[in-house]
This record gives C-alpha cells, structure tokens and sequence, in this order.
C-alpha cells in the first residue's frame, strides 16, 4: 500500500462567538480557518489529517504541498514513523519548529489515518486500546477584553454543559468577571499567550491568588524561557500550564527537567503528530506533570487528541474552541453530548468528513 496523492485542503468556517471577538491579531476574529490532509493510497484508502492551522495555513498548505509530500509520495504507509523520521531530518536545517513540523502532524494524522482503515482497528486501540471513551471538556473563550461580555459568554457555556472555561484575558477586570458570574465551583483557566516578563508576571499572580485559577497558561515572554515559568510555578501559588509553542521532543524535555510547568500542553498539529505527542506523554508521567492537551481545532487534529487522551491513565478535560461553527464537515465529533466530547469509534480516526460541507467551504 503506496502514497499516491497527498492534498492540503484550506476551509474557511464563518462562526458565531456571541460577541465580537478582538482575536489574536488586531481584526476582530469572525470566521475558523482550517488546513486539512487528505492522503490516497494507491489501494483506493483515504487518510484524514489537520495540519496546524489559522493564519500560517498559507505557509504550511505550500510546505506540505512542495516541501514535504515530494519526500512521500510513492513510499510504503507500513512503516511510517521511521519514513517521517527520515523526512525530518532531511529538513531539520529549515526549523525544528514550524511549518515542517505543522506539515508533518498533518500528514502523519492522516497516515494514522489510513493504518488504522487498513487494519480495522481504531487510533486509541492501535495505541493499545482506550482507558475512556468520553471526556469533559472546557471552553475555550475567544479573547473578548470587555468584563461584561466574558463574564456572559463563561456563564453560557457553564449553562451549556462545559466542566470549566477558559479565558483569553490579561486583565483583571474580565477575570474577576467570569469568576463571579460562573460562580466559586466551576474550574477557571487563564491563558495569556505569552505577554509578560517574569516580574509582571508574579505582580499578576498575586492580584489572580484570590480567582481560584486552576492554571496559568502561557505568562511569560517567550515561551521558551522555561527558568522564568519555573520559579513561577514554584513561588506565584498558581499552577503554570504551558507547551503548544513548543516544538519537539527534546525541548518538552528541557520544560519538564526545569520543572516549568504543572500542566503540560502538548499539540498534535503542532509536534508532528500521534507518535511525537505519545512521546511527551511518556515524558510528563516520568515528571509526574499532568498532560492538559492543546486542542483548538475541529478537524482530524481534534479526533487525534481524543484517542491519545483515551490512553492516558487519568481523565483530561478537552478543549474545544467555544465558538458555533456555521456548519462543520466534522459535526458529529465536536459537539458536547450529555456534557461529554466522545471519542470516535471505527477504523483510524473514526471520522468522516461530510464532502459536501468540506466542498462549499473551501478555499485553496
Ligand atoms: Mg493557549
């Protein structure tokens, strides 16, 4: 069983997020843009795959396209981690991090994929079989800045039947709000994508000591000053949560050697995919850190995260982006039911995309 094509697929998902949303550039945020694989075999399988998306997709849709598929295409799927092993070397000298890595999650989630069809065996049983088959989830609010507004939108998606909310504020005001309005007993994260050095960072944990946040994500600038979130998470009282800017293995390491953080965030679409992810599992148990998986996707990228999370020995808390898609080729996934995200049954992902959806919303 050969690789006969492999296709990067960009969507574009108009969505509501019940208010303007100030997103994470300087437009307001108002529709989901998504990078999805899809590989053909030369038996006739088709493999899915998300690539790491939003506003790189350009970027990685040419390095998949014109970097990467050239190195696959005509090569045995039995086999291949140690093929995309091979790939990344060959491509080390263009980034550990980026868009080779992005390109190669997408395309190893979709190989996944396939294997998976081949040999009738869903991801979470090819990865020695599920602890769960559900999960609770978080919301995962858009940046909205407006105290009144966030503390709404939290207070909606608690009514709606999420287990916790997740804030994307660097303020106060807007996190005090969302803790009234949810009330003492609803888990609250806050993620600030990196804004602060260390010293900012302290002076906002001790104005947060009295919010009871169950983690801080991402507090300092870069992320990669792993010494900085460690004395954080050492002396601020509130548990650090940092990872998705992290790129391979061997830098999860460093993080987890240094102690930096209490949760960590690793990111299928970001690493390189299921076995890269399994890798930092395996990792975060040996530094007895608990794995809060990144997951703002609603794609294949989403499907893996929920067989890798079946296999850890503890139950996560899933995240889901917590926005209304206009219409999603994916539904079925990622939608709560009865308060839980299932994880898919079936051979490989356990998913598969309504074409006629994927068909209206693409746009490359
Ligand atoms: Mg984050």
């Amino acid at each position: 069983m050969k690789i006969k094509t492999i296709e990067p697929i960009v969507l574009k998902i108009p969505f509501d997020a019940g208010a303007s949303s100030q997103g994470f550039g300087d437009k307001p945020w108002t529709s989901y843009d998504m990078l999805v694989v899809r590989i053909e075999t030369d038996n006739g399988l088709v493999g899915w795959g998300e690539a790491w998306g939003y506003g790189i997709i350009p970027a990685t849709r040419t390095t998949i396209a014109d970097i990467v598929s050239p190195h696959l295409i005509g090569r045995e799927v039995a086999g291949f981690s140690a093929m995309l092993d091979e790939v990344r070397y060959k491509l080390h000298l263009f980034g550990r991090n980026g868009t080779v890595n992005y390109s190669l999650a997408g395309i190893e989630i979709a190989l996944w994929d396939i294997w998976g069809k081949a040999n009738n065996l869903s991801i979470h049983e090819l990865l020695g079989g599920a602890r769960r088959l559900a999960f609770e989830a978080y919301a995962s609010l858009l940046p909205y800045r407006g105290p009144d507004i966030v503390a709404e939108i939290s207070a909606r998606a608690v009514d709606k039947g999420y287990a916790a909310v997740k804030l994307h504020e660097i303020e106060m005001a807007p996190i005090r709000a969302a803790r009234a309005a949810i009330g003492p007993d609803v888990a609250l994260t806050v993620d600030t994508n990196c804004p602060w050095t260390l010293q900012q960072a302290k002076a906002m944990a001790r104005q947060m000591a009295d919010c009871n946040i169950m983690w801080l994500e991402e507090p300092i600038w870069p992320p990669e000053n792993f010494s900085a979130l460690a004395e954080l998470n050492r002396e601020s009282g509130i548990a650090i949560a940092a990872g998705e800017n992290v790129g391979s293995v061997r830098e999860f390491s460093t993080m987890l050697s240094k102690d930096a953080v209490s949760y960590v965030q690793p990111s299928v679409t970001k690493i390189g995919g299921i076995t890269e992810m399994q890798k930092v599992f395996v990792l975060a148990d040996a530094h007895n850190v608990t794995v809060a998986p990144h997951s703002p996707y609603f794609g294949p990228g989403f499907a893996a995260t929920l067989h890798l999370a079946a296999t850890l020995p503890y139950a996560v808390q899933i995240e889901r982006v917590y926005v209304d898609l206009e219409a999603s080729p994916f539904a079925a996934m990622i939608n709560l039911k009865d308060g839980r995200i299932a994880v898919p049954r079936g051979p490989g992902l356990g998913i598969e995309p309504d074409i006629a959806v994927l068909t209206r919303y693409r746009v490359a």
